[in-house]
């Protein structure tokens, strides 16, 4: 806050017209990113971040092959931050780097700890973020995490959005492919969100395609919603991906995706993102349904 107030009498000072370059509200924002930022670097150090894990459940068995591990931070003083507010402050400031590192770690730990009590999920999802993607070393780091990792490259699949492909389709084809080389999975996450068409997508080596929550939503609220939700599970099938529909939350969603074929559904129809403890048991009583 104390920067964000100097930044603002610097610029009174200056004698400019301070509405010209920064509102009340970037004031605020940036004071708040601020304080966010230096609060999260402390709570790397004191270990406040966590995963938790959301399940993928096969439709056509019930089972749960995988689950998308995701970040969480619990601030002593002020409760759960959402990921949603933390990791762009994370991205901006580069700490999603170790941060990431970390994910990895922790997942593949995760995947390994659940075999070895003999409740065995096909893979679990980790998020890579666009500044992750642009980082020179990425491919030697996850090469030497999968290979400390004690589990077969396959378990581990990346998702990714659409957004960040598409600022250097080059480079990003070219760094997806080395990626698939070690033997993981790729996903592609939020699809339908931003600009890319499916058609433009073999491109990329993806082997999943996740249906954004928004279109799971509008399968019922909007004229024609399923028959979009059903293209896509078509093309992406003809394409040779699998399909992962997420933030599906009720009974009528699930039936349609269904008969549409969807081959995977994530969201709290089953489960809300889990501590590692209640995943165990859920595994436990598996299958879902
Ligand atoms: P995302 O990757 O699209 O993750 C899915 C989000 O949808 C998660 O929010 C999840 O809790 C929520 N969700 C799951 N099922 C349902 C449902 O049925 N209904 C509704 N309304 N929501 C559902 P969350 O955990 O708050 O994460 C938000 C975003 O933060 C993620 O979106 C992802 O972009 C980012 N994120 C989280 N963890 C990581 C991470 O480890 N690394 C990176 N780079 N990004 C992360
Ligand atoms: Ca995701
Ligand atoms: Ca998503
Ligand atoms: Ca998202």
């Amino acid at each position: 806050l104390k920067n964000a107030f100097s930044a603002l009498n610097a610029a009174r000072n200056r004698g400019g017209n301070i509405a010209h370059f920064y509102s009340l509200e970037t004031v605020l924002q940036d004071a708040e990113w601020l304080e966010l930022e230096s609060a999260l670097r402390g709570a790397i150090k004191r270990d406040e971040l966590s995963l938790h894990y959301q399940p993928q459940v096969d439709l056509r068995t019930g089972a749960i092959v995988g689950a998308e591990a995701l970040m969480r931070w619990l601030r002593p003083d002020r409760g759960m931050i959402s990921p949603a507010r933390f990791i762009p402050i994370a991205e901006k400031t580069g700490l999603i780097l170790p941060l990431g590192i970390w994910a990895l770690r922790s997942a593949l730990g995760e995947i390994k700890r659940l075999r070895d009590q003999g409740l065995p999920i096909e893979h679990v999802s980790v998020n890579l973020s666009a500044r992750q993607l642009h980082q020179q070393d990425l491919i030697p780091q996850v090469d030497e995490l999968l290979r400390q990792a004690d589990v077969e490259p396959g378990s581990l699949t990346l998702e990714l959005t659409e957004s960040i492909l598409m600022d250097d389709a080059e480079y990003a084809a070219r760094t997806l492919k080395a990626l698939k080389a070690l033997g993981l999975k790729l996903s592609l996450d939020d699809f339908g969100t931003g600009y890319s068409s499916l058609a433009y997508l073999h491109r990329f080596p993806f082997d999943t395609i996740k249906i954004d929550r928004s279109f799971v939503q509008e399968m019922h609220t909007q004229n024609n919603g399923a028959a979009i939700v059903d293209a896509t599970i078509q093309l992406a099938h003809s394409l040779g991906m699998t399909v992962v529909a997420e933030g599906v939350e009720c009974e009528q969603q699930l039936a349609a995706l269904r008969s549409s074929g969807c081959d995977y559904v994530q969201g709290y129809v089953f489960s809300r993102p889990l501590p590692t403890t209640e995943l165990t048991s859920m595994l436990r009583d598996h299958p879902v349904f």
